[in-house]
């Protein structure tokens, strides 16, 4: 068993990006620029969005953070949208979800200049994806293609299955999976609530990409041995043994299915610090204007 170490790549790609920024800031370029909007104070979010800024600042990105109070209307966040879609100094920018419930989210996503839409998340982009157009890829399929890629994971001809249909996880690692190209070229299934025999299924698996949000869901008897296995799964359990009160779990019970896999990625230290390193690779790209032009 081989861990897949997100700690290690996430280091290496931010040095990346550095090197990059300081060329531009060197040629008389200007910083990378990625703004947030957060909308009210759920904690993992602030955490998140804390740790993105912490990010760009790491690596010479220019940050702003928008906040919104739990209460704002969605006309008060769409007029913050477009603000920053009018900034021309803001090259790329998020709005943290989960959003309050009396917000759509499909709503604020297609508010979001594509140009700009450096999660990847507006229907232009994702459709830009299927097509195998350029296009920003939503940060946490990104990161995890980019894992695979950094440890030379041989994907082609491969079964690859995902459990977990979201918009922001599921769905698009699945489409990238299924592309004709690397990583990619596997012969992919999608599960979710309704999909009846799901450890049978997950057992066919060569490449088992979890994302369900249920934690250690995915015991040994899931999976084949010598199965990769990618734990997108980050909640929140109660733990007092640790000073802030929780643990984050992952959707794989780590313990009893890491000795079966040839590979593995630990929670926490794998598939979210990737995700960071793919909104901040988006953001160079947005920058640069290599989507769009
Ligand atoms: P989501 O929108 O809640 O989607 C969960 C998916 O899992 C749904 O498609 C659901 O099926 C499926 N599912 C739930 N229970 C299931 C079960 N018992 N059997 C089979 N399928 C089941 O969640 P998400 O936004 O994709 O996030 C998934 C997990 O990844 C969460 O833990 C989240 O915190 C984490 N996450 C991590 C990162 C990161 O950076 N590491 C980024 C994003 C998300 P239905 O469609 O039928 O309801």
């Amino acid at each position: 068993m081989q861990l897949l170490d997100g700690k290690l790549l996430s280091t290496q790609i931010k040095a990346e990006i550095k090197i990059e920024v300081e060329q531009i800031a060197a040629q008389g370029g200007k910083k990378p620029h990625l703004a947030a909007i957060l909308v009210g104070n759920n904690g993992a979010s602030e955490t998140y969005v804390a740790s993105k800024i912490r990010s760009c600042e790491e690596i010479g990105f220019k940050s702003t953070l928008v906040r919104l109070n739990d209460t704002a209307s969605e006309a008060e966040v769409l007029a913050e949208i477009e603000k920053l879609n009018l900034d021309p100094d803001v090259d790329g920018f998020i709005v943290q979800l989960p959003l309050p419930n009396h917000i759509s989210e499909n709503r604020i996503m297609e508010a979001v200049n594509p140009a700009k839409d450096v999660d990847g998340f507006h229907p232009i982009n994702v459709g830009r994806m299927c097509k195998g157009l350029p296009a920003y890829i939503s940060a946490t399929p990104f990161g995890i293609l980019e894992m695979l890629e950094r440890y030379k994971i041989q994907t082609a001809g491969k079964h690859c299955v995902v459990v977990g249909r979201s918009q922001i996880v599921g769905l698009p690692m699945a489409i990238l999976m299924q592309r004709n190209a690397a990583p990619g070229n596997c012969t992919v299934t999608i599960c979710h609530s309704r999909t009846p025999n799901l450890a049978e299924v997950c057992r066919s698996a060569d490449i088992l990409i979890a994302a369900l949000g249920r934690p250690e869901f995915i015991t040994v008897n899931y999976v084949k041995e010598g199965a990769i296995v990618i734990d997108v799964g980050l909640t929140r359990v109660t733990d007092d043994t640790k000073k802030s009160g929780f643990a984050l779990k992952g959707d794989v019970k780590f313990d009893e299915v890491a000795p079966r896999t040839s590979y593995i990625t630990p929670v926490p230290g794998g598939v979210g610090l990737m995700t960071i390193g793919g909104l901040l690779t988006n953001t160079l790209l947005a920058s640069k204007k290599a989507i769009y032009g």
